[in-house]
């Protein structure tokens, strides 16, 4: 291996989550607004630009790869870039590939990712309610995605749901959901709403279910048991001692977790962001076609790292979106 990735604040990077795509067959009201405007096609990486730009990061140390957009499972022949990417996993320089998908195509796609070498996915899902889902999807149905959730765990694949926590929207489903992943023997992980771009009416600070309180509510029916961080990811999980499952909580507004952060994002377009909560990037395309030689995107590559901030500053304390983000959680993949 090349000399390994390294940011100023002396964090190696590991991890890399990049985005295949901007677009999407859901319209999440948190994330996107009804009318979206998407790239024009030429503007996004290739499938042959993704494995070279994947390639050189696991050359330089990137063990785990997770990939996400957008839906990544909407982008045309997918799955021949997952394929592709398993040689990594064959040669052991890359640890995990997995992915991060709102689980609409995963009944079509299952078999064939668990076939590639994908482990284990995540999938997002914020209500067990078909109304609500389809209110908080706009264009999404739950049946789909409920089918979708078990081709995944027939296919072998361990399955860890994701959901938003909203204020006054799944608050009341703390406990179904909760029983709904103790029952399938699947780990669940509550994210604090983010202020990522602009999504048309929705009111971010109306949104907002802070997890410590979150947190309180669960533990008037669980003993909580914290466990150890050693993800280097911005979840802190603990044990419920009673069903014995993991509850994941990300809480990049009441709780920093930047100072372990190993991570480095990369869009569908080839910039590269190295804080989610920042707007400095620097474009990774540009080195990528300008030529073959993979030095020069090498070069690009750690000088993006040694610009990696020390963390971001969200912060909705004062009663005000601050530290805002203008780019959409599907532009960097979330
Ligand atoms: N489409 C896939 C999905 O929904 O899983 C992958 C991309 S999506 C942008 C990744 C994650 O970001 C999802 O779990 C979604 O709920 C979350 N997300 C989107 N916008 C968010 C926001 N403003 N705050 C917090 N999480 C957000
Ligand atoms: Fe699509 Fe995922 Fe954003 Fe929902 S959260 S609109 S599924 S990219």
């Amino acid at each position: 291996m090349d000399k390994p990735l390294v940011d100023p604040f002396q964090r190696a990077i590991r991890y890399l989550r990049l985005s295949v795509t901007d677009r999407c067959d859901f319209r999440c009201v948190y994330c996107m607004s009804e009318n979206m405007t998407f790239l024009p096609k030429k503007e996004l990486l290739t499938l042959e630009e993704l494995d070279r730009l994947c390639s050189a990061f696991i050359r330089l140390g990137v063990e785990k790869l997770r990939i996400t957009g957008g839906e990544p499972l909407v982008r045309r022949d997918i799955l021949t870039f997952f394929r592709a990417m398993s040689r990594h996993l064959e040669s052991g320089a890359l640890k995990e590939l997995t992915l991060t998908t709102n689980g609409s195509q995963l009944e079509r796609f299952a078999g064939d990712l668990a076939a590639a070498g994908v482990r284990r996915v995540n999938v997002s899902l914020d209500t067990l309610d078909e109304a609500k889902f389809a209110r908080i999807t706009r264009w999404g149905r739950l049946p789909q995605v409920l089918r979708g959730l078990d081709a995944a765990q027939k296919a072998g694949l361990r399955v860890k749901l994701n959901a938003v926590a909203l204020k006054g929207f799944n608050e009341d489903e703390l406990l179904p959901m909760t029983r709904f992943c103790a029952e399938r023997g699947m780990d669940l992980t509550w994210i604090e709403v983010m202020p990522m771009g602009d999504i048309g009416n929705e009111d971010r600070l109306g949104q907002y279910w802070s997890l410590d309180d979150l947190r309180t509510q669960l533990a008037r029916h669980y003993t909580l048991q914290d466990l150890p961080d050693d993800t280097g990811g911005p979840a802190r999980y603990l044990r419920l001692a009673e069903t014995g499952q993991r509850i994941g909580l990300i809480t990049p507004l009441s709780h920093n977790f930047c100072e372990s952060c190993n991570r480095v994002r990369i869009t569908c377009t080839g910039e590269i962001y190295t804080c989610l909560g920042q707007e400095g990037h620097s474009d990774l395309r540009g080195p990528l076609r300008g030529s073959d030689a993979d030095g020069p995107l090498e070069d690009a590559i750690r000088a993006a790292i040694a610009l990696k901030p020390r963390g971001h500053d969200f912060d909705y304390s004062r009663q005000a979106v601050d530290g805002r983000v203008t780019r959409h959680m599907s532009h960097t993949g979330g």
